[in-house]
């Protein structure tokens, strides 16, 4: 990405000149980064798994997330700015965030756009843009429950005076917009606004008292200014970024912070994942890109630390992160003085229980946000293994097949009747008051394909295995254009054909997943010595011409999965795994008087793997036989004396779990009784 940074005025405005490609992250100039990010533009999905999600997203999600943002059927978003703009009259309406959900949208259709050059989608993006600049003060601070409030007579309405109304969330999720917008388009619309509104917060934040130091919820704002940064060299906004990290000592040295925010201990001094887990999240993901642009060790470290906390110890099976709707952390501690209220949190290691697990898409999606940049930073397998999970298990199973229904929380089972009453619905619905993760559905699925492959000086990553073409150049300008034919994540083969290569040798690494137990690596249909364990990318070096042909084969057999005993919820359980999908048992496979809490999976269990195109929209299922005790009433009863009971055998299919609660209510488990 090639920018002239000129400045006028009061203004920094970033010029398009040539050669652009528009990444989700430009990590190319990041002087830590071992794997550069590729452009949506250099992507596309011609075929298969990924190639429908996008066009769900494309041709479903977004157009109905534009209509529901634009109206005001529930509540309001544009409007919000039209009323801030003073181009229509009224009061704000929605919760604090709204503004950085509507950013979110935008994000997404500038995604879209640098994937599709779809004209209707930059008429209808500038549109939008012309309103939000119009409600920016003139100082740049842009927060529209603010500005509306002194719009109407509240002169007591002033920024930052209370942490929980997301100035800074939504401000990070404006730069984070507003890089996107002008990558896929080259207009600066949209940047300027942003570059105004980083300048304001550079300027109140420039000594913060502890006070406004708190204001760091939800914290986009780390990966909102780093990204500005990266997009137009100013140092300024990386240095802001690092002021607003030394912040949270302030706030953790002043004795008020909390586990919740994550700013009871110093940064750099986690050891431990706790608290609001799309915080958590998003916070590590920030510091995974500062990591990127200095090489500080003891960020790394910490984020080392951190990371194999949740994998080790509180990451649920499908890639999910926050077990709890509410908590107290540090639980069990014996100083009772540093306690506080969690919610929507990460619990105790190995505290991971099914029913009531929280795991709120946004801090599924912020899970595969802080592995693919700590991917990024490393180039270990290991953390693309872990993105992968949440994308094709709790980051999907957020959105209906329609793309128009959401779940906020992702639980792992659930009963009819339900053991408790919990806030949130247990079925996808249009609308939920806190409407963060829809958008942020859509601005995922249509930037996926940016996480797909990665370079280096001379190699091609393949991150995620899909259907699509990938052109692209080398750091030192050869061009490289390939095609990937594949039935993955249903089918582990792979076949890569260079169509174009220039002269150079260059490497292919192709990630060999984790959860593999052994892949098959041929070119031009002769056989290359594999040593590559799984869990890491083979290297295939070449001296490539058009026409070679790589084949991929990485056996999908079913797994059965159990958890360390440790976790008290899935003892003497087991889940049921194929390739990267977790599979789960719905009650519309289980025959008419067979209770889903009444069925256990015999020892001698066998699987049939089967593709079903009129199946949920075309998935694998896997047949089975499980085996049914007798229905019996429990009502009344905690307890009762264990005696055998008879059973039978009763045929089912499993399907994926992020396909579940696709045809009406519906009980559901991923964990299973072994018998
Ligand atoms: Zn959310």
């Amino acid at each position: 990405m090639r920018w002239i940074v000129i400045r006028m005025t009061s203004l920094w405005l970033a010029v398009f000149t040539a050669g652009a490609a528009s990444p989700v992250l430009d990590n190319s100039s990041s002087p830590h980064a071992q794997v550069r990010t590729v452009g949506l533009d250099e992507v596309q999905w011609t075929d298969g798994f990924w190639a429908r999600q996008f066009a769900a997203c494309r041709n479903q999600m977004l157009p109905s997330m534009g209509r529901l943002m634009e109206g005001t059927n529930y509540t309001q978003f544009f409007r919000n700015f039209e009323i801030a703009a003073g181009l229509a009259e009224g009061r704000y309406r929605g919760a604090p965030f709204n503004d950085g959900d509507f950013y979110k949208l935008i994000e997404a259709a500038s995604a879209a756009f640098a994937v599709t050059h779809d004209k209707f989608l930059d008429r209808h993006l500038d549109r939008g843009i012309a309103v939000i600049a119009k409600a920016q003060r003139p100082d740049g601070y842009l927060h529209t429950p603010v500005i509306i409030a002194r719009r109407n007579g509240d002169t007591n309405a002033a920024p930052f005076r209370d942490r929980n109304n997301f100035e800074v969330y939504n401000l990070g999720h404006l730069f984070t917009a507003a890089c996107m917008h002008h990558r896929a388009t080259g207009k600066t619309n949209l940047l300027a606004v942003a570059l105004k509104a980083a300048a304001f917060l550079d300027r109140a934040f420039a000594n913060p008292s502890n006070e406004l130091a708190r204001n760091s919820i939800c914290p986009s704002h780390y990966m909102g200014l780093i990204e500005l940064y990266r997009e137009t060299r100013d140092a300024r906004h990386l240095e802001l970024a690092k002021r607003f990290f030394a912040m949270r000592d302030l706030v953790a040295s002043s004795g008020e912070g909390g586990d919740d925010n994550q700013d009871r201990v110093p940064f750099l001094e986690q050891t431990e994942v706790v608290g609001h887990a799309v915080r958590a999240n998003y916070l590590f993901a920030g510091a995974a890109d500062l990591f990127a642009e200095t090489g500080d060790s003891a960020t790394w470290a910490m984020l080392e630390r951190v990371w194999t906390n949740v994998v080790e110890q509180k990451l649920y099976i499908t890639g999910a992160c926050g077990a709890l709707h509410d908590g107290a952390s540090p639980d069990g501690s014996k100083n009772q003085r540093q306690i506080t209220r969690t919610h929507q949190a990460y619990g105790r290691d190995y505290q991971l229980p099914n029913t009531t697990a929280h795991n709120e898409t946004c801090a599924n999606i912020g899970n595969v946000m802080w592995n693919w940049r700590m991917f990024l930073a490393s180039g270990e397998a290991r953390f693309m293994d872990v993105a992968e999970l949440a994308l094709y298990n709790s980051v999907l199973s957020g959105v209906s097949l329609d793309g128009t229904n959401f779940f906020y929380t992702n639980p792992l089972r659930v009963t009819d009747p339900s053991p408790t009453e919990l806030r949130w619905s247990r079925t996808r619905v249009p609308f939920v008051s806190s409407f963060c993760c829809p958008p942020n559905l859509v601005r995922t699925l249509a930037g996926v394909g940016g996480l797909a492959y990665g370079k280096s000086n001379d190699a091609i990553w393949v991150n995620l295995y899909g259907g699509g073409t990938l052109s692209t150049k080398l750091a030192d300008g050869t061009p490289i254009k390939l095609t990937q034919e594949t039935e993955y994540p249903w089918n582990g083969r792979v076949r890569i054909t260079i169509n174009n290569c220039g002269l150079a040798s260059f490497a292919l690494k192709l990630r060999i997943p984790g959860w593999a137990k052994r892949a098959n690596v041929r070119a031009n249909l002769g056989p290359v010595s594999d040593t590559t364990p799984p869990g890491s990318y083979f290297e295939l070096r070449r001296n490539w011409k058009p026409g070679d042909v790589v084949d991929l084969d990485i056996p999908m057999p079913v797994q059965l999965i159990e958890a360390n005993p440790l976790v008290e919820e899935t003892l003497g359980q087991v889940a049921v795994k194929r390739g990267p999908m977790v599979y789960c048992l719905e009650s519309s496979d289980l025959p008419a008087g067979v209770r889903l809490m009444d069925t256990s999976m015999p020892a001698d269990s066998e699987f049939l793997a089967r593709y079903d195109q009129r199946l949920l929209g075309g998935v694998v299922a896997l047949d089975t036989t499980l085996s049914a005790r007798t229905p019996s009433d429990w009502s009344g009863k905690l307890y009762r004396e264990a005696r055998p009971t008879e059973r039978c055998p009763v045929k089912v299919q499993l399907i994926p779990y992020f396909v579940w609660g696709n045809r009406g209510p519906s009980e559901m488990s991923v964990w299973m009784r072994r018998e």
